[in-house]
């Protein structure tokens, strides 16, 4: 069954096709700069790149151009829209209303428009994609899968703010969680690879992209998680600030004169590594770090710092640990923020073995050394595949 994943931004479209239940992927690609006056897509298909440069006026436009990529005789990857039967959407959003992965009908699409103002930058442009994708791909049943979905298993105690009680009765003022489908993959197939069950395995996982979070998997589930009703708190991240104490921001309105809109942008878009180093990009700043940048070393040593914290705090919630994965663009690559995060916790048990740690390539693969009593894995995660195994799952 070919099944097609869409992952769309505000101004990008990601899409991968599969063919499930095998989990192959036939082609992936990238629609760029939507609504800009130069846009560009992209298409991968085993190994080679072909991409153009071109305008796409909107979502429409894009989707449609996905469309008559995919069908394009040079790529032999479909010959009609039809032969696409399903279509995943990755829905950044889906407050308490979803705890799984959901057949999307009127009724869903309502629901995804009512959560609007927890993601306000995420969820339109998902809705969007799926009126688009079923105006494009009109035979094939649409699948949503949420990011918020595999933390729908936190514990009151791990998701409740210590608020009054009517901004969660009335608000939905609670813990949600984000980057769920890469934590759920790499947590399955990290224990696959530890030869564990799924649903008995203890992990720490750490997603380290852009956006980065951690969550402790207990039992294969989810119990904590460091994102929280917005995906601002918890981690430094690339351009956002992580944990702060909340009167930071009456501080800077009430004393210095801030507007809230300014502080909120300050901490979405001018805070994490960008506000410490300057950059948002982990490999500059590690470059830097080791010419001897005395900025870029200690924005390094709070990035990792704060890692670090959350291994403990996790360690201590879920009991006897299996292992920690370390995931995404900077937990895959980034030799030396796992050796920074991990070193002198040897007293936990962690211990990672310097030449594993250095060794680069895509595989999952211990680093651990074996004087450590948890395992360390780097496990490369893959959200597409995972979104496209929900969707096959699902309508099987
Ligand atoms: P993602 O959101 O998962 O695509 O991750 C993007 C982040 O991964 C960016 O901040 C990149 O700088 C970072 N990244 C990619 N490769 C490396 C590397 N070799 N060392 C450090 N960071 C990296």
């Amino acid at each position: 069954m070919k099944t097609l994943v869409i992952n769309t931004g505000s101004s990008s479209i990601k899409f991968a096709l599969f063919q499930m239940p095998r989990g192959t992927e036939l082609a992936s690609g990238l629609v760029e700069q939507i609504g800009e006056e130069k846009g560009a897509i992209s298409l991968k298909k085993d190994g080679e790149k072909f991409s153009e440069q071109l305008q796409i006026q909107n979502h429409q436009v894009g989707l449609a151009l996905v469309g008559s990529w995919l069908m394009d005789p040079k790529y032999a990857l479909i010959d009609a829209p039809n032969e696409v039967k399903a279509v995943g959407h990755r829905v950044v959003h889906g407050g308490e209303a979803f705890q799984k992965t959901t057949v999307i009908n009127s009724e869903v699409k309502e629901k995804i428009k009512e959560l609007f103002g927890l993601a306000p930058l995420h969820n339109p442009p998902n809705y969007e994609g799926i009126e688009v994708s079923e105006k494009v791909f009109s035979e094939a049943i649409h699948v949503a899968v949420f990011d918020t979905a595999f933390h729908q298993t936190l514990p009151a105690k791990a998701y409740r703010y210590a608020l009054p009680n009517y901004l969660y009765d009335q608000y939905g003022v609670r813990v949600y969680g984000f980057h769920g489908t890469s934590h759920r993959y790499v947590a399955r197939v990290s224990a696959e690879h530890l030869s564990i069950n799924p649903d008995k395995a203890n992990l720490i996982t750490v997603h380290l992209g852009n956006g980065a979070s951690m969550t402790a998997v207990k039992n294969g589930k989810s119990v904590d998680t460091t994102l929280g009703m917005t995906p601002l708190t918890g981690l430094v991240m690339g351009s956002r600030v992580g944990d702060l104490d909340p009167g930071v921001i009456f501080y800077l309105e009430e004393e210095r004169g801030y507007s809230i809109e300014k502080v909120k942008a300050m901490l979405n878009k001018q805070s994490g590594m960008k506000g410490l180093a300057g950059d948002n990009d982990l490999r500059t700043i590690t470059n830097r770090a080791e010419a001897g940048d005395e900025q870029a070393k200690l924005a390094l040593d709070i990035y990792c710092y704060r890692i670090k914290k959350y291994i403990g705090a996790y360690m201590a919630v879920i009991g006897p640990l299996d292992g920690i994965v370390f995931t995404a663009g900077v937990g895959e690559n980034s030799a030396l923020v796992r050796k920074l995060v991990c070193e002198e916790m040897s007293h936990l048990g962690i211990v990672i073995d310097d030449v594993k740690n250095e060794v680069r390539n895509d595989q999952i693969r211990d680093i651990n050394s074996n004087k450590s009593s948890v395992n360390v894995l780097v496990t490369p995660t893959n959200e597409e595949l995972e979104i496209a195994i929900q969707t096959y799952q699902l309508l099987k």
